[in-house]
């Protein structure tokens, strides 16, 4: 059972050292917890954010203890009542490891009859369109016509948000690095106009496709791209601050926007939590899923072989060298 385990607090991008591959025996199982054996690791932002020892909506990652992810995997042993062996499962805390025992109350069960890639579950149909979806459809509340900009916009959460966005008949102004994630946005996902932000000044960009500014940002980013977007918002515009890419391996602190704009121009600046929405999962299901299976909304995964490659496939995020949501294979399905 091999398990990646934090040994020192990451300064900027992980260095080799900070994390080190353990081999582990295999976990025995308590009353009412299942052994399950990762097939799937999502990779995801906020786990770099779990390193650093500062206040976050988790607590942060011990040193020597296993690091913490979502996963997605089979059960290969039970003594719990409610999942048996064969099931697949997605638990909360699965970990960066070939085992982990989980909870039964820390398990929800995935069904295959969908017809989707079992991917999906850590994709477009889990986390990350909880994420897209709740942060379009209940905090920027989008109406017919208004113009949302959205950074990161080529990533797994940003590309879910605009076509959701689109669903509902917003313009939709994506920012992403280099032509070809731009030319994605375009010219299959339906944005209304991409931003290159590598290439082009993005202020300068905004001014030329929204003369007049924008209603709404979807923020993932920070930094100098959100204060673009943050200082041509119009009068009672909104910004759902969903991440902060920007500032994960920061050593020092990002500029911040000019907070007197938030009065001057009545913003709504709303800061959410996709964990905040666990009980709706539902509702995203309903109307995300349907356009999902009728490929009205697209989707890509970027699949790195191996648990041993984890540290790596985690700076991908940070680079931007991946094309969709980011995985990693860690055993067979
Ligand atoms: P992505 O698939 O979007 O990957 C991250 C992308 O961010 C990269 O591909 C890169 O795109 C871009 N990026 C990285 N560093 C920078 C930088 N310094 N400047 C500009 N762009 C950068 O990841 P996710 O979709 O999983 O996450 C997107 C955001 O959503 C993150 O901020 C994450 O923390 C947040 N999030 C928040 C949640 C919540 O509950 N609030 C839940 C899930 C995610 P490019 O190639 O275009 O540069």
């Amino acid at each position: 059972n091999r398990q990646w385990v934090l040994r020192q607090r990451p300064k900027g991008l992980i260095q080799p050292g900070d994390l080190e591959l353990i081999e582990s025996p295999i976990p025995s199982l308590n009353e009412s917890e299942v052994l399950v054996r990762t097939v799937y690791l999502s990779l995801d932002p906020t786990n770099r954010t779990w390193m650093n020892d500062a206040e976050g909506y988790l607590p942060p990652v011990g040193l020597g203890e296993v690091m913490r992810g979502l996963t997605l995997g089979v059960v290969e042993q039970s003594r719990s009542d409610r999942f048996k062996v064969g099931d697949i499962v997605t638990p909360m805390s699965g970990g960066w490891a070939d085992y982990a025992a989980v909870h039964e109350t820390g398990l929800r069960p995935v069904h295959r009859a969908s017809g989707l890639p079992l991917t999906a579950n850590l994709s477009v149909l889990g986390m990350t369109g909880m994420t897209a979806y709740f942060g379009v459809t209940d905090v920027l509340k989008p109406q017919p016509g208004e113009t949302l900009v959205i950074s990161a916009a080529a990533g797994a959460v940003g590309s879910i948000a605009g076509q959701v966005a689109k669903q509902r008949g917003a313009r939709v102004i994506g920012i992403a690095g280099g032509a070809a994630k731009c030319a994605w946005l375009t010219d299959e996902l339906g944005f209304d106009a991409a931003i290159d932000y590598k290439n082009e000044d993005v202020g300068a960009a905004l001014d030329r496709l929204a003369p007049d500014g924008v209603e709404m940002n979807f923020e993932n980013v920070g930094g100098d791209i959100m204060i673009a977007v943050y200082n041509r918002l119009k009068a009672h515009g909104r910004m759902a601050v969903c991440g902060l890419i920007s500032a994960y391996n920061a050593t020092k602190m990002p500029p911040s926007p000019n907070f007197a704009r938030i009065i001057t121009h009545r913003l709504n600046v709303q800061g959410f939590l996709v964990l905040d929405y666990a009980p709706r999962a539902r509702e995203m299901v309903a109307e995300l899923g349907p356009w999902v299976l009728d490929g009205k909304v697209h989707w890509k995964v970027h699949v790195d072989q191996g648990l041993e490659g984890a540290v790596d496939s985690l700076n991908r995020l940070f680079t931007g060298d991946h094309d969709g949501k980011l995985l990693v294979r860690v055993s067979e399905e």
